[in-house]
């Protein structure tokens, strides 16, 4: 061997081992092909957050996270090395104008949707209010549609006070006519971080409300069958919009409007998994994750699982079909 043979080409891993397939070896980037699997759209808004946010770096973040990761999952026993899972890239956000970008977000996931009536996206924000504008466009291109949402806050609050914020994704789409409140599933709804006002008009409007003892109390996997058969018979798609801070805080330091008496990761994941393999959920996003208050990517790596447990899902589903 010669002093060549150690030199590594820039970017590339310092450590190589043939034995080991992650999902660098499996993302392809998207180059306008029709799209029939599973692709990562990367939506980098926070700027409409109440609070101080840095959740427009998380698509970058997990990206690079999920790239780095290994593929297999020991204990479903699959490989998600055959999945058919391309990158979208970021949607180009604008610079300060807030309602342009939502109204960006909306039109660019209407074309693919429409265009892809297979593709199933992975969205990653981004900040909550990005959900108000991928659901509206998941309902123009499926019909009739619901929403499972893990949060610790019902994001009800009203448009005239703060206009389209990261607190008012579900209220701006019951209001627009976009989501009919009987078909809105909110899990993890916890103590102190709602007003009762919004707990009220959830209520009045028929949301179903499943707070964080109720999903304890009966269990992680109940509480998910409940919700999924609560509106598997009413509509025609569903999209899964999991907000990190439907998490203890101890499990997700990297987001804004965290707190205590929450979800463990473990079963956030298993919930999101076991959602992942019914056939009606059709789009995923994973919101409310800011790097930049993170400490060692724990709650981006949380982030990171939540889409490889929803995709484990839908191949453990693909297996049960074939089987
Ligand atoms: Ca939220």
């Amino acid at each position: 061997m010669t002093h060549n043979d150690y030199l590594k080409p820039a970017g590339q891993a310092a450590f190589h081992d043939s034995g080991v397939t992650k999902f660098q070896d499996v993302v392809r980037a998207w180059k306008g092909e029709e799209l029939t699997g599973f692709g990562l759209l990367g939506v980098p808004l926070s700027k409409p957050s109440i609070s101080h946010s840095g959740a427009s770096f998380a698509p970058a973040v997990m990206r690079s996270i999920l790239l780095n990761t290994a593929t297999y999952a020991i204990e479903d026993d699959v490989d998600l090395k055959d999945l058919d899972l391309v990158d979208l890239g970021d949607i180009l956000m604008h610079v300060t104008d807030l309602a342009a970008s939502q109204t960006r977000i909306e039109e660019t996931l209407d074309a693919i949707l429409k265009e892809n009536p297979n593709f199933i996206p992975v969205i990653l924000g981004g900040d909550h209010s990005i959900s108000s504008s991928t659901i509206k466009a998941f309902g123009k291109a499926k019909g009739r549609i619901g929403v499972i949402q893990f949060d610790a806050h019902h994001d009800l609050r009203n448009l005239q006070d703060g206009g389209p914020s990261n607190g008012t994704p579900f209220r701006n789409l019951i209001e627009s006519g976009s989501l009919d409140p009987t078909n809105l599933v909110q899990i993890g709804i916890r103590n102190f971080s709602n007003s009762q006002t919004y707990s009220h008009y959830a209520k009045d409007n028929g949301v179903k409300v499943m707070t964080m003892r109720e999903v304890k109390q009966q269990g992680m996997l109940a509480a998910v069958k409940e919700a999924y058969g609560q509106l598997k018979e009413n509509v025609d798609a569903i999209y899964l919009s999991v907000d990190i801070d439907v998490l203890d805080q101890a499990f997700a330091p990297g987001c804004p409007a965290i707190g205590p008496g929450g979800m463990t990761s473990e079963a956030l994941l298993e919930g999101v998994s076991y959602l992942g393999g019914q056939e009606l959920i059709k789009a995923i996003d994973v919101v409310e994750i800011d790097p930049k208050q993170d400490f060692r990517d724990m709650t981006s790596k949380v982030g990171v699982f939540t889409i490889l447990s929803f995709l484990t899902g839908k191949m453990l589903a693909d297996r049960r079909r074939t089987v």
